[in-house]
């Protein structure tokens, strides 16, 4: 009998009528040229929430275009510094009055949680906030060492046009890690959103009218990756793409950017372990894995979704994950107190089942769960909270990224062991350690092929520290000052004083 923790029961109000996300380009809010729209049917309740423009080449193209105009005439680049901030600063302040809106069709249209749609998007102007003082610092440096008659000086300079293109688990969380950076930096910006949870980016529009952005510096389009994404990332006006999403489509427009040699920033999959020594505190460690295989579905980059346990204290710990997985509310998203919502869509569900249902076949045992959810009231889009052991790192289970509420356990005899296995991955987004020994912390910091290393915790995020992978986890960094600089193009200005210069041909 699996005994887990359902809650059907609803307290957050439905919206009356689906909402109308639209393109916004050049300041303006418009539907497609030939009409066409999509429904988006919330993966939880069925009922459709939004319906979206379903964006061509003629919308693409018109946004580039007012990306590009808003750029070289300066209209944003050339105002002070002091009031790109102050536009950023209140795009901040309306995100907040409009939390409980963004929350409840981020939740409709992805199936998570309204607690996790809250934090994500209110808190999200933290990140519009940091990224207006960014705008106030001092960019690149001065040369006075060169000689008394000679200076140099490295300007750091907006990098043009950038082409945004997001995912769907994190709509909200995602846009605002690039573009208030990217619009800090004095660039223009082309918004593609997931054509399967597009309506907070049209909704982010609305604030940036209200908020006084001039038209034009930051344009909406909304539709699919081909042909809206593949122009954003191939259009000869566009200076740089900034994309998260997966590997493959990653690894696409990598090479078509390559046409144009424009700058590309990826954040793509993960596989992540977190790593628990013999000496862990059990119950933080615990509750960590806990939280990191179930956090946003499991449907998140940064899921931790392999443990590597040494093998004396996996049998204790994985007995307190599955009495903590127990404990987790699964159901209704809109209830507060639900952890685990629904699966973004019944296909991604089914590839989800198959990854367990192959491991399975495949010799691994399930500790818990493995198999489709129902909530009553509410259907089964849902999936069970599933933990899988006896797993051997070739199964697709322990190598793939499953992005569901999916935990697979591998173990580990000693420190090279417990290496070795972290870094037999093609990802390198994050890895997390747990031990009461700081020299071992520090030891597998050291050697962890991965972008961020969480030592006795998992997913705390910082807007001052930067986020990225390493091998095909991705390129670039985002948010901190490292995401601020990806924006900016260098530019070195060598300057004589006076007639200083000596001549290179000789006339006497
Ligand atoms: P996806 O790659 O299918 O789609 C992402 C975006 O790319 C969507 O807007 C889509 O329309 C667009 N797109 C699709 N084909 C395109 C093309 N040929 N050219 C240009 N754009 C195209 O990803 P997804 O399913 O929406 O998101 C899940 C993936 O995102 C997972 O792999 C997850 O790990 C990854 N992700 C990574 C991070 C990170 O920070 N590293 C964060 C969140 C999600």
């Amino acid at each position: 009998m699996l005994d887990l923790n359902i809650l059907s029961e609803q307290t957050v109000d439905m919206p009356q009528t689906p909402y109308q996300a639209r393109h916004f380009i050049n300041g303006t809010f418009t539907d497609s040229a030939d009409g066409r729209k999509s429904d988006r049917v919330s993966p939880s309740h069925g009922i459709v929430v939004s319906q979206a423009a379903v964006g061509s080449e003629a919308e693409a193209e018109a946004a580039i275009n007012a990306a590009r105009t808003a750029f070289d005439d300066g209209r944003w680049s050339g105002l002070s510094a002091k009031d790109r901030a102050a536009v950023l600063n209140k795009v901040a302040d309306l995100i907040e009055q409009n939390e409980e809106r963004l929350a409840v069709i981020e939740t409709l249209e992805s199936g998570k949680p309204i607690s996790q749609s809250r934090g994500e998007c209110g808190g999200a102007a933290d990140l519009w906030r940091y990224a207006a003082s960014l705008a106030r610092t001092s960019h690149g440096d001065s040369h006075n060492t060169l000689g008394e008659d000679i200076l140099g000086m490295v300007l750091k300079e907006p990098i043009g046009v950038v082409s945004i293109i997001t995912p769907w688990n994190f709509p909200f969380w995602i846009l605002s890690q690039k573009l208030p950076f990217a619009l800090a930096a004095g660039c223009t910006c082309v918004v593609k959103p997931s054509e399967m949870t597009p309506s907070t980016t049209a909704m982010l529009g609305e604030m940036l009218q209200e908020a006084g952005l001039p038209a034009g510096v930051c344009n909406i389009v909304l539709g699919y990756g081909t042909p809206v994404g593949s122009l954003l990332s191939t259009h000869r006006d566009v200076d740089m793409v900034t994309f998260t999403g997966s590997t493959a489509v990653g690894k696409t427009i990598t090479k078509s950017a390559g046409e144009t040699l424009k700058k590309v920033a990826l954040e793509l999959g993960g596989k992540n372990p977190q790593v628990i020594f013999a000496d862990a505190e059990l119950d933080s460690a615990a509750d960590a894995v806990t939280f990191g295989v179930y956090f946003n579905v499991g449907q998140c980059c940064n899921s931790s979704s392999r443990i590597i346990v040494h093998e004396d204290i996996a049998g204790d710990f994985i007995a307190r994950v599955v009495a903590l997985s127990r404990k987790v509310v699964f159901g209704n998203p809109m209830h507060p107190d639900t952890q685990v919502g629904a699966i973004v869509t019944a296909d991604h569900q089914a590839k989800i089942d198959g990854y367990v249902k192959d491991a399975v076949d495949a010799g691994a045992e399930l500790c818990l769960g493995g198999g489709i959810l129902n909530v009553p009231g509410l259907g089964d889009q849902f999936y069970q909270p599933t933990i899988v052991r006896g797993v051997t790192p070739d199964m697709a289970i322990a190598r793939e990224e499953v992005f569901g509420p999916v935990l697979t356990v591998l173990t580990f005899r000693d420190f090279d062991e417990a290496v070795a296995l972290t870094n037999d991955s093609t990802y390198g987004l994050s890895a997390g350690v747990w031990s009461e020994n700081v020299h071992t912390c520090l030891a597998f910091a050291r050697k962890a092929q991965a972008g961020t290393v969480w030592t006795n915790t998992w997913m705390d995020g910082f807007p001052e520290v930067a986020f990225g992978g390493m091998k095909e986890s991705g390129q670039g960094r985002e948010i901190g000052r490292y995401g601020f600089e990806e924006f900016l193009e260098v530019k070195s200005l060598v300057m004589r004083i006076g007639r200083s210069r000596a001549p290179w041909v000789k006339t006497a």
